[in-house]
């Protein structure tokens, strides 16, 4: 599970969240929507220790995370942007979050360092990891392109590689599919919904997009002005919703 209790953050005299409750079971597929500034973006930076929050506490899997860095945290985030290296091949794009923590842990721990496995040994574990990820995602004709040689479909199965790469437990994704045209939007919410159920594992999105909300969630946290509003499966904010705004953003008959 991912709790969040009482989530404060201010952004010098703007509140931007206002005391956020939300829990999160292993294994769902929770969607945050509402209203450009309504404060979606600074909840799941938060959950990723991205960003700090004023006061109240996150956990993840029963344990507190808040003073846990953030590659401490067994989350990987999806950026929009994609943020990948333009110099770097799709391979070593993949590779990032792992010979990164392999000289993070170089730099802590010499000792490790000596007793470890031959460098050798450490590169073909990477290797092979890399192509279980490529594999699952179809990347592995694409290995040795450049981010610039690939379509914006190819650079998001990319970053998402990047961010499966590191077995996290839960995936922080915010508007990943909002770069895409609309056809290859559609596409791709079929496979990040089967992606969900191969991998089992806590997905937490971030949309503008109601249609996305609507279909590939498990529940939807209407967010505004800070707040939760609501929080359901998508047909009880379609059937039930509980004011105006939520019955305007989901498409509800009036
Ligand atoms: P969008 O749908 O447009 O992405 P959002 O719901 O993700 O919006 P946030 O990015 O969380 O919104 O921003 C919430 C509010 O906090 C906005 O008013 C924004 O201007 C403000 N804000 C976000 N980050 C910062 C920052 N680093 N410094 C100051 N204000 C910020
Ligand atoms: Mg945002």
């Amino acid at each position: 599970t991912v709790g969040l209790q009482s989530i404060a953050k201010s952004f010098g005299a703007t509140k931007v969240l206002g005391g956020v409750d939300l829990s999160i079971a292993d294994g769902e597929f929770l969607t945050l929507v509402g209203p450009s500034g309504c404060g979606k973006s600074t909840l799941i930076r938060i959950i990723a220790g991205l960003e700090t929050q004023d006061s109240g506490s996150v956990a993840i899997g029963g344990l507190g995370v808040d003073h846990m860095r953030p590659h401490e945290r067994r989350v990987a985030m999806v950026f929009q942007s994609y943020a990948l290296y333009p110099h770097m091949s799709v391979r070593s794009n993949i590779a990032v979050p792992l010979t990164m923590s392999r000289m993070t842990m170089r730099q802590r721990l010499p000792l490790v360092r000596l007793m470890s496995r031959s460098r050798r040994e450490i590169m073909r574990g990477i290797d092979a990891d890399v192509a279980a990820v490529a594999a699952q995602l179809q990347l592995e004709h694409l290995l040795d392109r450049r981010p610039a040689q690939l379509s914006g479909g190819q650079r998001q199965r990319v970053a998402l590689g990047r961010a499966m790469v590191r077995n996290p437990d839960v995936f922080l994704m915010d508007e990943p599919l909002s770069n895409l045209d609309a056809k290859l939007r559609v596409h791709m919410r079929t496979e990040l919904a089967e992606l969900h159920k191969r991998l089992g594992v806590t997905f937490i999105y971030v949309t503008h997009d109601q249609i996305e909300a609507m279909t590939m969630s498990d529940r939807v946290a209407m967010m505004d002005a800070g707040e939760i509003l609501q929080l359901g499966k998508p047909s009880e904010l379609y059937d039930l919703p509980a004011s105006i705004k939520v019955a305007q953003f989901i498409g509800s008959p009036a």
